[in-house]
């Protein structure tokens, strides 16, 4: 496979982390779970990363760090969330400082950037409380403007790294009247107020992420400086926004971390485990399970990864964007964690016994992601206010609107292209209805049929391709008439219906994600990505959500597809479409998983 260099540090990272299957490593799934059992803060694997310089990787290039794309980010989360969500979450946490990178002034990013890279500086991101969860606007926290600054007043809860950060960001009503502009936020930083105007509430005990410093704030009466004001007073929410369209698209990297894990462990339970005289992954069920699973992990890579890069392309975009991908990548990996556990049997439900337990910590850490940064609901209800915009534009395409969209997607998409800086100025709180990859769906569907000329491909292949990329056309077609005939409301009381239309937007753009990913990358990405198989499979696989296909297309392929996912995991690879060398595992002695006795008990 060709190198690409985006993916070196999450490379170097994971040789310096070791293999997980080590008990005496840092953040080996033995580690972890301890962890997880005391409940308290890793301190020692967050400073470890900090000397391995990790936080530099969270500093743009500009404001002094090293931090450069999205994809190069998104691969080193998958990383640390491989091994640990609880860590990479708490690590992460320092992402937050996009605000700042985003809408601070110069000396405030500055000082940032300083506190980041040489004092071990972390924060923490202060919108939900207690009475008022996604409902920002309706929050009680105030500021009320004094000479030289505000006084500060009410609680924010719960707030990961609420007590063990150093910076929070607060989003606070400077009119008390409400409204859109209604709030304005601050970067306080916690070192430059009175004690005991602040304080911290107490840790809350979670179902996962345990080990979390999950607890919250207080102020009273507490005054803070004008210049911990980020931007205008009145800024609040429009920037609370645009932060969201960053976190929420990375949210997808811990999903993708926490899923390579479950299918990982599972596998190595099924690939040993004997049942009527034959390993587990040699049975029809348990293997095409698995091999959906890894299915999901690419699909889900298709939408994440080039997310990642189309930031950089198209940030204006984003208001629909980071919704798709939050909403449909957390959630469909959810559901692949939910659907491998069956084949790892009792052992998911045990906090011990195999591989220490990894399983049932993934599916509790993991269930929370889909939940913050801005719920499923939330997510879609975003996308359901722009369908109509959506759908009106794709009505007006011309031929040079098609001629900008190529344009765009191949450098979203091809990933040997370099990408521009990105912008995080040009995020957009509406998109004005563009939506690159689904609008160039035709413009793939083309790509496919000039592919007819190359010989390098095989003829079945191509016209599976052809055939399912032309149902998911028809389901976008039908999309819109169905939008454009809608009775569409503006505000809350959305009907159900429309959520269950948004979920079918996100499958039609996971689809069209996985159909440029593979025309733009067919020649550099190795055999099996090239071969298509698995695109084949991901388009079924999509399509058979929304509309009546026959089970199974291909035995063959889905064989194939097996087989690549043992070779990835007897590698010890990312199950990826960028499958990058994971840590070596040192192999330790295959662990049989039943004795012939045992299984005539059982
Ligand atoms: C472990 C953990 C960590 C967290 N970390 C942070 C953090 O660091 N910073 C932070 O600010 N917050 C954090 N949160 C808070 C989290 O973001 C909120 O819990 C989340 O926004 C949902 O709020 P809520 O549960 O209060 O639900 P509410 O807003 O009270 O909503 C209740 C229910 O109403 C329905 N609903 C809400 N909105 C809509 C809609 N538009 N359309 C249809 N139905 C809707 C949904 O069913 C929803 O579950 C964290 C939460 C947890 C559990």
């Amino acid at each position: 496979m060709h190198q690409l260099k985006q993916y070196s540090v999450a490379e170097t990272l994971e040789k310096d982390l070791g293999d997980p299957l080590d008990p005496n490593n840092i953040m080996s799934f033995k580690q972890v779970v301890d962890i997880d059992e005391t409940e308290e803060f890793p301190h020692s694997q967050i400073e470890w990363l900090y000397n391995w310089k990790l936080q530099h990787y969270y500093v743009p290039a500009e404001c002094g760090g090293e931090f450069t794309s999205f994809e190069e980010f998104v691969a080193f989360v998958r990383v640390l969330s491989r091994r640990d969500q609880t860590i990479g979450i708490a690590f992460t946490t320092l992402f937050w400082s996009f605000i700042t990178w985003m809408s601070g002034s110069d000396e405030q990013k500055q000082k940032l950037a300083n506190y980041i890279k040489n004092e071990q500086g972390t924060m923490c991101l202060g919108y939900s409380e207690r009475e008022h969860g996604s409902d920002l606007v309706g929050g009680d926290l105030t500021a009320k403007k004094v000479s030289g600054g505000y006084i500060l007043n009410g609680e924010k809860w719960p707030i990961n790294r609420a007590t063990i950060s150093g910076i929070s960001y607060i989003l606070a009503k400077t009119a008390p009247e409400g409204g859109a502009k209604c709030l304005t936020l601050f970067m306080v930083n916690k070192r430059e107020l009175d004690p005991e105007k602040y304080y911290n509430l107490p840790k809350i005990l979670t179902h996962g992420i345990r080990a979390s410093d999950m607890s919250g704030i207080g102020f009273k009466d507490c005054f803070v400086p004008d210049s911990m004001r980020l931007k205008n007073e009145g800024d609040g929410l429009e920037i609370a926004l645009k932060g969201f369209q960053i976190t929420r698209t990375l949210c997808a990297a811990f999903s993708l971390g926490a899923a390579d894990t479950a299918l990982r462990t599972t596998l190595n339970f099924a690939s040993k485990r004997i049942v009527y005289g034959k390993t587990v992954f040699d049975l029809p069920q348990p293997r095409q399970t698995l091999v959906d699973a890894f299915l999901d992990l690419l699909i889900c890579d298709c939408e994440t990864i080039g997310s990642a890069r189309g930031f950089h392309v198209v940030p204006e975009q984003f208001s629909v964007w980071a919704s798709v991908v939050k909403y449909f990548v957390t959630t469909q990996l959810e559901t692949m964690i939910n659907n491998v556990y069956v084949v790892l049997g009792s052992r998911f439900y045990m906090r011990e016994e195999h591989d220490w337990g990894i399983f049932q910590k993934v599916l509790r850490d993991n269930s929370i992601i889909s939940m913050f940064d801005g719920s499923t609901v939330v997510n879609l209800h975003a996308l359901i206010l722009q369908l109509r915009p959506l759908t009106k534009y794709r009505s007006r395409r011309k031929s040079n609107t098609m001629a900008e969209i190529q344009g765009r997607l191949e450098t979203i998409f091809s990933l040997e292209k370099p990408l521009p800086t990105f912008t995080p100025t040009e995020l957009e709180l509406f998109g004005r209805g563009i939506d690159d990859p689904l609008q160039g769906l035709e413009i793939a569907l083309q790509q496919l049929e000039d592919l007819k000329q190359t010989s390098d491909l095989d003829e079945q292949v191509l016209e599976n391709l052809l055939q399912l990329g032309n149902l998911v056309l028809e389901e976008l077609d039908n999309h819109d008439q169905l939008i454009a005939n809608s009775k569409f409301e503006y505000g809350h009381d959305q009907s159900p219906e429309l959520f269950e239309i948004a979920k079918k937007y996100c499958n039609l753009h996971a689809a069209a994600a996985c159909l440029h990913m593979w025309l733009y990358n067919r020649t550099i990405l190795g055999d099996f990505f090239a071969k298509g198989e698995w695109l084949v499979l991901s388009l079924h696989r999509l399509l058979r959500t929304i509309r009546h296909l026959p089970y199974c297309l291909s035995e063959i392929y889905v064989e194939n597809t097996a087989q690549e996912l043992l070779k990835l995991y007897k590698e010890d690879k990312l199950f990826s479409i960028v499958p990058f060398q994971l840590a070596q595992s040192q192999s330790p002695e295959d662990k049989p998983y039943a004795t012939s006795g045992l299984q005539l008990k059982a």
